[in-house]
């Protein structure tokens, strides 16, 4: 079997996965293969959400937290993942490193992609997709779909 045809079949998930499993597609470094669609230029995975946003987790084990909403506490643009708080959380066992730092183990959120979260409107109490709408002195905002509540205040 010739390897250099079967290396870009196969499916490689996680952009932080090591540099020899990463695709090359176009000069580009591809993160997953999923994404890559037929004629694509943007090969990096967008984020639709900004930090502080509420969002829900729509996929996934009712474990890690589906249905649950939360705050989306950091957002890594280069992987496509966010940390949002509550959701997907972990056990880390931590060793004592400096006088103040924590040791044993300690629960934390780990990074989850962001396309498996939705928006969630707080005013209408439903997982929303956005509209963009320009106020009145010209600046754009983010407003739901459905009720029509502004996100950026
Ligand atoms: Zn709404």
């Amino acid at each position: 079997m010739n390897p250099t045809k079967t290396a870009h079949k196969r499916n490689i998930r996680y952009a932080n996965a090591p540099i020899s499993k990463q695709v090359k597609l176009g000069g580009k470094t591809v993160v997953s293969n999923a994404l890559v669609k037929q004629g694509a230029s943007n090969l990096t995975p967008k984020v639709h959400v900004k930090k502080g946003d509420m969002v829900m987790l729509m996929t996934g084990s009712e474990k890690i937290g589906r249905g649950k909403t939360g705050k989306v506490a950091n957002v890594f643009p280069k992987t496509g993942k966010i940390v949002v708080e509550g959701i997907n959380m972990v056990t880390r066992a931590n060793k004592q490193r400096s006088v103040t730092g924590q040791s044993g183990l300690i629960k934390k959120e780990a990074p989850i992609f962001a396309s498996r979260v939705m928006l969630f409107c707080t005013a209408c109490k439903k997982p929303t997709r956005i509209k963009h709408k320009v106020t009145d002195n010209g600046k754009k905002t983010r407003i739901c779909k459905h009720c029509s509540e502004a996100f950026d205040a």
